[in-house]
């Protein structure tokens, strides 16, 4: 049985901890795209974990896993996450493995990264500056340094030494220290494994496949500009393999509410008073950068969007804990644009020009509250999917199968 799990948002749904519960009935968790922009919190009741490249997998079982080509890897954080486990007091180096076509962020895509940036000015995407556009522009390009590359140094060495040329005469960034590269790699080398053995050994086991940030901000489908760089929907699955895999169920994970980190449009958005509640009570500050995400109320036409431009089977929902003891939570059901109703935007290009219309529904206590259960009726009978667990907290236990 082969599942995705991943985010029906602008990320940050909760899907780390969600995926980490899901974990324990599956052989392998894969990374199928990103990188270290990620930042998944799991909470493990005694001990908390930030996952940023190391895929979301109880590190406490057996299950084992795998980062796939489609994921761009900064070496130096995936070391000192796999430093900062074996201090908690689990080794979970034997249990990771890498696909050797895997591209490499290296310090140059980072100062790339704050260059452009600043160069878009009030057009800036509001990215991580993690170097994981640039990397990826650079797989593009066909300049880019992949695992492999580093097994032959001689090799290596003129690859870094061209890029190195490229990046002084197309941007003017200097950079030449590549010591600290080989280091890292030879720390990592035994992880390394070529995609096709990957392809082998997943004929016959449960894999579990993490999706990164969210389906809205999916290179493609996403509210672009103000989207990632990489295939973060479903469809990143068997690109970022790099082989075909027969995926038995999608599930995403959504918020009660709405978050979106950096810049973009967001129809449902709170300002003041009302977004600082929210804010505050979920602790909705990047993992990342540590940077205030946007709050607003639950969009249902964009939820419609995201359910069906990855193929969503069911669905999970997190953080509806955090509107407890509000009166009223607050639900858009449908945009207006130029005097047309909308259930779902045809084009996703339409929603920063539209106005939301509301449903208001009474508050609840806690979870267990009539009125919340209304919340889940409602919102399974608008989208027409099963709501199949509920997370009910912070710790990667607190969630019901409904
Ligand atoms: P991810 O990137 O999608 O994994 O999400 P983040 O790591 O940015 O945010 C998830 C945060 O919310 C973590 O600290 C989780 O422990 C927490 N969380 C997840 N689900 C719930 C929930 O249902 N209720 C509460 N209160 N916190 C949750």
């Amino acid at each position: 049985m082969n599942i995705v799990c991943y985010g029906l948002q602008w990320g940050d749904e909760g899907k780390g901890k969600v995926t980490t519960y899901l974990s324990r009935e599956f052989d392998y968790v894969v990374r199928y795209s990103g990188g270290s922009n990620a930042g998944h919190t799991v909470n493990y009741g005694e001990f908390k974990l930030v996952h940023h490249l190391v895929p979301s997998f109880d590190i406490r079982g057996n299950t084992k896993a795998y980062i796939a080509n489609g994921v761009v890897v900064d070496l130096d954080v995936l070391i000192k996450e796999i430093e900062e486990i074996k201090k908690i007091g689990f080794d979970v180096y034997d249990r990771i493995n890498i696909s050797s076509l895997t591209h490499i962020v290296l310090p140059v895509h980072k100062m790339l990264d704050e260059k452009l940036e600043i160069a878009k000015g009030e057009k800036a995407v509001g990215t991580t500056k993690r170097g994981i556009g640039p990397a990826y522009a650079d797989k593009v390009h066909r300049i880019g340094l992949r695992l492999v590359d580093l097994f032959d140094k001689e090799t290596a060495l003129e690859k870094l030494k061209f890029i190195s040329k490229m990046y002084k005469n197309l941007y003017g960034i200097e950079w030449d220290d590549y010591e600290i590269l080989f280091e890292n790699f030879e720390k990592l080398s035994k992880l390394i494994v070529p995609p096709l053995e990957m392809k082998e050994e997943f004929k016959n086991v449960n894999v579990l496949f993490e999706g990164t940030q969210g389906v809205l901000l999916d290179i493609d489908m996403g509210s672009y500009p103000y989207v990632t760089g990489s295939y973060c929907n479903t469809t990143g699955v068997e690109s970022g393999l790099g082989f075909p895999i027969k995926i038995d169920k999608r599930i995403g994970v959504f918020k009660a509410y709405v978050t979106r980190v950096g810049e973009g449009p967001f129809p449902t958005e709170l300002f003041g008073e009302e977004a600082e509640k929210i804010r505050i009570a979920g602790r909705e500050f990047g993992a990342t950068t540590g940077r205030p995400r946007r709050c607003g109320w639950l969009d249902l036409p964009i939820l419609r969007y995201a359910i069906e431009t990855s193929g969503c089977d069911e669905m999970i929902m997190t953080k509806a804990d955090i509107l407890s003891g509000l009166e009223k939570v607050k639900v858009g059901i449908r945009y207006l644009s130029n005097g047309r109703k909308f259930e779902i935007p045809n084009d996703i290009s339409m929603i920063d020009k539209v106005t939301v219309e509301y449903i208001e529904f009474n508050g609840w206590k806690n979870l267990e509250d009539d009125n919340f259960a209304k919340f889940v009726d409602f919102i399974e009978r608008e989208t027409g999917l099963k709501i199949a667990y509920i997370s009910t907290g912070e710790k990667i236990d607190d969630i019901r199968k409904v």
